[in-house]
């Protein structure tokens, strides 16, 4: 528990800013089960709604296993017969439905008890195999749990004072609905750099650090920490002297950011005149107001997920059209790239239903959901297309592998547009189409991909991630997380160069794009434009008013010719700190 001296715990920065204050602990849903008495009237529609819990629950469970066949066999397929067997228990049927008639209580709280008093038996005896069961028991119960509840997470709304978030993890849905008056800082266990998670924290604005292991074992409510995002260190209890040198890291950024200031309604030329598009990463409609005041030259990734998570429903073509419209409408002339659903990996949909998958990062999602839920992807086509009667939206598909998917996709597009048409709708007919690049594949076959579409956009965040074969979101991995590897630059070059002899642009919008430490390797492989979270964007941009584009190109020539991904990582940031050194001040003696 926690200890009154100073401790430094190390993980990985994802969002930049200091913090200090009281801490909140996130703890697991089960927690936090209101007790919510029901009148008499009600006891039968609580019995209903536990029961189509567990009938859900048990079609989750089945479809687990039928892919744990598929793939890991029957012997792995079948530790789910135990889980089965929970939802059938009679004396657990007979239990809950007793004290909800008893009781009177709401049908989470009543299966809440129970299986808290028969986990809690099992894991007291000695015996390897109940206490298995135990585990099996609470698996299953955060299963019924959530299809009881639908938000799991719902005790970050109710804070009532300023605090720090520390937690096992958090997923990003909880993390787009912070309260930014509340949370001033969070911090996890698990997670790394390009999960959504981190993504949005830096949206937010939020210092946050991933990856600290079990920092949440440390701290209890109340402890006093210091969350470090320009260096990934939690100081928990930190001391006077910690306090006043983090006081002037403090100060020299405010400053820094006075400077930044000055140069926001200023183009990103780099000193030879080469103009580079500098474009914003948003994932709500609020955010036009930061890619306003970060003056970007509109959006180059609209992340619609989180149109689709923390809600009951799916959003229908006119709340679609409506969000869509109003940000294309706000920020005119600049164009805005509208990325369809990119659904999956971290970012799940509860209400859909969707089966458990054992390689989610690998398995249905994004485009490939989209072109078989054609109900789904109707809905949010058309209300592209309708929005696009603005006149400055364009649109993209995520995860493209082939050209396949994308005249698929364009297939779809074309009836839409004659539906609009037959039904008198506008939209604009010069739509421009375009593909992230984000699997190998796609880079790889990028001269031929470049025939269908107007522009790529590189996500080097998923691109990373299916090159290298490592797990965005492992922090176990994280070291060989590397965005400079070789292989990497290989790709982006590969596809900038496509792009180039097609006549296409080439844009980076994954996290490599909001570093500026990479910004002139990026430039100097070729890539045209670079989009970030606002906030990023006027780093980037005084380091693009600073750089010579002729070094960028000799960094990008040396890059493409050595073997180690350190050595490039090691050129770019003496070359990035040779032209703003004061950009890379974060550095502090801990
Ligand atoms: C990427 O993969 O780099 C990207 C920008 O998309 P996302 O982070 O949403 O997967
Ligand atoms: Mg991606």
């Amino acid at each position: 528990m926690t200890d009154p001296g100073e401790r430094v715990l190390k993980g990985i920065p994802v969002s930049a800013g200091v913090c200090h204050g009281k801490v909140f602990v996130l703890r697991k849903l089960e927690l936090s089960i209101p007790e919510t008495p029901v009148p008499e009237s009600d006891v039968s529609h609580q019995i209903h709604r536990f029961e189509q819990a567990l009938v859900a629950t048990r079609q989750e469970i089945l479809d687990v296993q039928k892919q744990v066949n598929t793939a890991l066999g029957a012997k792995d397929a079948s530790i789910f017969e135990a889980h089965l067997l929970v939802l059938e228990d009679p004396t657990l049927i007979e239990s809950v439905t007793n004290l909800i008639q008893q009781k009177r209580i709401v049908a989470e709280s009543a299966f809440h008890q129970f299986a808290e008093r028969y986990t809690a038996t099992l894991a007291a005896i000695d015996d390897d195999y109940l206490r298995e069961r135990a585990a099996d028991m609470r698996d299953v119960t955060s299963r019924v749990l959530n299809n009881l509840m639908g938000h799991p997470q719902q005790e970050l709304r109710n804070l009532t004072e300023q605090c720090i978030v520390i937690a096992e993890d958090i997923p990003p849905s909880l993390v787009a609905t912070l309260d930014k008056t509340k949370v001033i800082g969070f911090a996890t266990n698990v997670g790394s750099k390009t999960s959504h998670t981190a993504i949005m924290a830096r949206s937010l604005q939020i210092p946050a650090v991933v990856g600290l292991h079990d920092a949440s074992g440390k701290v209890e409510n109340g402890t006093h920490v210091l969350v470090d995002g320009y260096n990934g260190v939690m100081i928990i209890n930190p001391t006077d002297q910690t306090l006043f040198e983090y006081g002037q890291l403090i100060r020299r950024h405010v400053t820094m950011e006075e400077k930044l200031k000055d140069i926001q309604a200023l183009p990103a030329v780099t000193l030879d005149g080469t103009k580079v598009g500098l474009a914003a990463n948003i994932e709500q409609t609020s955010d036009v107001d930061a890619v306003k005041y970060y003056g970007a030259d509109g959006v180059g990734l609209f992340r619609t997920e989180y149109l689709f998570i923390n809600r009951d429903t799916l959003p229908t073509e006119e709340e679609q059209y409506v969000a869509y419209r109003k940000v294309a409408a706000e920020l005119k002339p600049a164009p805005v790239i509208i990325r369809t659903l990119d659904l999956g990996g971290d970012k799940f949909l509860s209400h859909l239903a969707l089966p458990q998958e054992v390689n989610p990062f690998l398995g249905w999602r994004a485009i490939r959901f989209c072109l078989e839920e054609k109900d789904i992807f109707r809905a949010q086509l058309r209300a592209i297309l309708r929005a696009s009667a603005e006149g400055n939206i364009k649109m993209m598909y995520p995860m493209i592998t082939c050209v396949d998917e994308v005249l698929k996709a364009n297939q779809f597009v074309e009836e839409f547009k004659a539906e609009l048409r037959a039904e008198g709708k506008p939209f604009d007919e010069k739509l421009e189409i375009g593909i992230m690049v984000e699997i190998p594949s796609a880079a790889l076959a990028a001269s031929v991909l470049a025939k269908h579409v107007k522009f790529f956009s590189i996500g080097t965040n998923d691109l990373i991630q299916y090159s290298l074969a490592v797990d965005r979101l492992n922090e176990k991995i994280a070291h060989l997380y590397e965005p400079t590897h070789p292989a990497i630059l290989k790709l982006i070059k590969m596809t900038a160069d496509a792009a180039k002899k097609q006549g296409i642009w080439c844009g980076v919008c994954g996290e490599m794009a909001g570093d500026p430490m990479l910004t002139p390797l990026l430039l100097g492989l070729g890539v045209d434009e670079l989009s970030a979270a606002p906030p990023l964007l006027p780093w980037v941009k005084l380091l693009i008013r600073r750089l010579k584009m002729s070094d960028a190109k000799e960094l990008a020539e040396f890059a493409l010719n050595c073997d180690s991904g350190r050595e490039i990582l090691e050129r770019s940031r003496a070359l990035a700190q040779s032209v703003a050194p004061g950009l890379f001040d974060h550095s502090l003696k801990v």
